[in-house]
């Protein structure tokens, strides 16, 4: 553990000790003193919090979105954005104050104090949130007024319900994959995830237009992208597109419609349906809740109809494919995007996507072996695999895929191998399979999640080859 782990440590301890003293103090106090006493202790969390994941080792794309500064930015006459590792934006009319998407609750102090010294003073009339994610509803209840109107897309609680009833699992595999994040999900009341309740939905189909001082608004449903609550908030009059998470964090790219984190599959026809919807708006500026906003109509409209295409296409020929007997693997290695659609997969990978559309509409049984309808898997009997090839063989014939460069052949092999236990030139294979097949990632697509993942078992593996050394 380094020193600056240790001593964030120390303050998150700190952070702590102080929110029990204020926690009597907020019993006493009245609504206004306790909302600030709440933003105090939790912008206290926030940095002890941040600072250790901001180190993220070994993870530099993930340290650079956790140190995204919090600035504000103006968007246009009345509009302002608080950047951070998810942005808030405030729109500003002579009779209130509208707010998209609250950030992280470890950044809302910070953002909130921001956007009070650029916006004008005025009651806070409606918060819409795009998305039921803890980086976009987290401050809700640090922002909401008295008269406050809560816009969430219909199947927010639904979302909000699952992610909070699976949570252990979903943190555990969010840790896996971005090992800097806490140990356990947040448990304090302030900044624990869910207990958020909406006051007006908006339905699929069914746009919820408001006039706020003279501004005109549009919160419309864009459900397929980063889930089935998706909403985007339009503004006709200054054609700006405030889109959440429906593009994603780069734009343009192949979007997410599978996500490696474990959610709920989305649908790759609702997500078709809802680009069709934004294209037809013709935005002339896209601000998403992550990262930089996109201006210039012509080629927002060109990406995003590339985008509605190459997704299109991916379908398409999985439900060819599927129609022509092709198994998902076959279909996996067989489709890609033409040159003319060739999208970047550093969010969203192709392969994935034919995959998560072919199980969209057939689900899991592949319909290719008896043993996939019974719960005992192929991994049962790779101890007998063992003693009838032996380890040594196991490992050299594994080896040989490796230098033949066929990585995913070896790390078959190894799986078997590694069954029965630590064995030295297995783990040294199974390091070198990973290893190529993260070089391949960071020269080809740089799917992050892909990356992630291989860090992932290239860690295990250098833990074994550890124990195994000093065994
Ligand atoms: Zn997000």
């Amino acid at each position: 553990m380094s020193s600056s782990s240790s001593r964030t440590r120390y303050r998150i301890i700190g952070a702590l000790g102080a929110i029990v003293v204020i926690a009597g103090l907020v019993l006493l106090s009245s609504r206004d003193a306790r909302r600030s006493v709440e933003l105090v202790a939790v912008e206290a969390i926030g940095e002890a919090a941040l600072a250790r994941m901001g180190e993220s080792e070994g993870n530099d794309r993930a340290a650079d979105f956790i140190n995204t500064p919090i600035e504000v930015r103006k968007l246009g006459e009345n509009i302002w954005q608080a950047t951070g590792v998810a942005n808030t934006h405030l729109i500003s009319t002579e009779e209130g104050n509208v707010l998209f998407d609250t950030g992280l609750s470890l950044q809302v102090p910070k953002q909130k104090r921001a956007l009070e010294q650029a916006a004008p003073d005025r009651p806070l009339t409606h918060i819409i949130v795009s998305h039921s994610h803890a980086d976009h509803s987290g401050g809700v209840k640090f922002w909401a007024d008295e008269g406050s109107e809560i816009v969430a897309h219909e199947e927010f609680a639904e979302e909000q319900r699952y992610l909070e009833e699976l949570q252990p699992y979903l943190h555990h595999r969010n840790r896996t994959l971005f090992p800097f994040i806490p140990e356990d999900p947040p448990k304090i009341g302030l900044i624990a995830y869910g207990g958020i309740k909406p006051t007006k939905l908006v339905r699929n189909g069914e746009p919820y237009r408001f006039v706020l001082g003279g501004v005109r608004f549009e919160v419309i449903a864009a459900p397929g992208a980063e889930g089935a609550d998706n909403l985007v908030l339009w503004l006709p009059d200054e054609k700006i597109l405030f889109s959440g998470d429906f593009f994603g964090p780069l734009f343009p790219q192949f979007p997410n419609i599978f996500t490696m984190r474990g959610e709920k599959i989305r649908k790759p026809i609702e997500y078709i349906q809802s680009l069709n919807r934004i294209v037809a708006l013709e935005p002339e500026m896209i601000v998403p809740s992550h990262k930089d906003p996109i201006e210039g109509r012509e080629r927002i409209l060109a990406d995003m109809i590339k985008m509605r295409d190459a997704v299109q296409y991916v379908h398409d020929a999985t439900v060819a494919g599927m129609n022509a007997g092709r198994t998902v693997h076959q279909l996996m290695a067989e489709i890609s995007l033409p040159p003319a659609l060739a999208l970047s997969q550093a969010h969203g990978r192709v392969s994935w996507g034919v995959r998560s559309i072919w199980e969209y509409y057939a689900t899991w049984f592949h319909f290719d072996t008896t043993t996939e309808l019974y719960a005992v898997p192929a991994v049962a009997i790779y101890g007998d695999l063992v003693k009838l090839a032996g380890v040594e063989g196991l490992v050299k014939h594994a080896r040989s895929y490796v230098d033949a460069g066929k990585p995913v052949h070896a790390l078959h092999l190894l799986d078997i191998a590694l069954e029965v236990g630590n064995d030295r030139a297995a783990l040294e294979a199974r390091r070198d399979a990973l290893k190529m097949l993260l070089d391949e990632a960071e020269a080809t697509t740089r799917t992050s999640y892909e990356m992630d993942w291989l860090l992932h078992r290239l860690r295990i593996t250098a833990e074994r080859l550890a124990e195994d050394g000093a065994a």
